[in-house]
């Protein structure tokens, strides 16, 4: 922050200890792209960055203009409401003053009488007229405030990149789904999906094409996934993917699926139209166990992912495997294959009763 000149405060320091820890990629590389063109960041450039990137701020900004001007146009009405009442009143008056005048059959003013109630009758029409107005544009003015939510709402949910759902929209989703699923009793699956070696992508063909790569990984899982099934950017260069009612094998069937589409699929640079080859992913597959934390389960992909990753990458691993393997290592500590020899040649010694 020294060194490019930043004022050391609290906003600030977000900003860089989230450059540093990596946690916000499309901030890292809207920053990376201003480092490398010299871009100063001064005041205005890191307010930027901050409303852009930590929209808390910007979000509750927005909400509360929404509300207050919500709260006015409600105002409104109610004033309409209430002085419409008070002319109704008025009225409601003047047809009684008109009704006793019948009633005494004396017919001498009847002139000046009916024209006193055609005067309030007209004035009754003009203040309706105006009321209706005031509720049509009222009404107006509320259903463009509701659309303004539903789009902030949509913004906050969706990922910047890809146009697909974010990691809040995740969090969210999964919430739901391992409620339906505890509810129903069905199963609920999850997908953690990482591409390979994209830092040497993005090294040997430079971010944009990176980013392309991403936008398309985005599309591709839009096209495989069906249904009530949820696909999410989760961070960076990986995925998420929620399938409801689907139990832990055939979650890694439809992984290995949409890992075979994406290993065939031939990726052209959309700015030279040149060949850039092809991309793998690594998968991990999990499935929610009923009342476990979230992150447990999230974990537990995870683990997956990393299994299938460190057994040579383009491939999918569930948390079956994970299980066998660790199964496996336990049994090979115990009974090491017959005749295997330890560091000195002698039969290797039993480690574990
Ligand atoms: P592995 O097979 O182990 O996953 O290797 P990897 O290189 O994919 O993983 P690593 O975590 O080392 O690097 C992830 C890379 O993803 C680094 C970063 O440049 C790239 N990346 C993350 N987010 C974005 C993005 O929004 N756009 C682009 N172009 N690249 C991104
Ligand atoms: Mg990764
Ligand atoms: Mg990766």
């Amino acid at each position: 922050m020294a060194q490019l000149g930043v004022i050391p405060h609290p906003d600030n320091f977000l900003i860089f200890y989230s450059y540093l820890a990596g946690t916000n990629p499309d901030m890292n590389q809207t920053i990376d792209i201003l480092r490398s063109n010299h871009r100063a960041f001064d005041e205005l450039q890191c307010k930027a960055i901050h409303d852009r990137f930590f929209s808390t701020e910007r979000e509750r900004k927005i909400t509360e203009q929404i509300t207050t001007e919500l709260r006015r146009q409600l105002n409104n009405a109610l004033n309409n409401v209430k002085k419409i009442g008070v002319d109704t009143t008025k009225y409601a008056e003047a047809l009684d003053h008109f009704c006793d005048y019948i009633s005494s059959k004396d017919f001498s003013n009847l002139e000046q009488s009916l024209h006193t109630l055609v005067g309030a009758t007209r004035q009754m029409e003009d203040v309706s007229h105006v009321f209706g107005q005031s509720l049509d544009s009222s009404s107006t003015e509320i259903s463009r405030l509701r659309q303004d939510l539903a789009k902030m709402r949509h913004e906050a949910m969706t990922d910047g990149l890809t146009g697909i759902a974010n990691r809040k929209a995740f969090d969210e989703k999964l919430r739901e789904e391992a409620m339906t699923a505890m509810e129903s009793g069905k199963p609920v699956s999850l997908l953690i999906l990482d591409i390979d070696h994209f830092k040497s992508f993005n090294d040997n063909h430079g971010h944009q094409v990176g980013d392309q790569v991403l936008r398309l990984m985005a599309e591709a899982l839009e096209r495989n996934v069906k249904g009530q099934d949820f696909a999410a950017r989760y961070g960076g260069e990986e995925f998420a993917i929620i399938l409801p009612q689907t139990t832990l094998g055939c979650a890694k069937q439809a992984a290995n699926m949409l890992r075979h589409n994406v290993e065939t699929h031939n990726i052209v640079s959309k700015s030279n139209q040149k060949k850039v080859g092809r991309i793998t992913v690594s998968i991990g597959v999990a499935t929610f166990r009923f009342g476990e934390p979230l992150a447990r389960l999230i974990e537990r992909a995870d683990d997956a992912l990393y299994l299938a990753k460190s057994r040579g990458r383009n491939q999918v691993a569930s948390e079956r495997d994970v299980e066998r393997d660790a199964q496996h290592r336990k049994d090979q500590i115990i009974s090491p294959a017959k005749g295997a020899k330890s560091a000195d040649g002698k039969p290797a010694k039993q480690r574990c009763a």
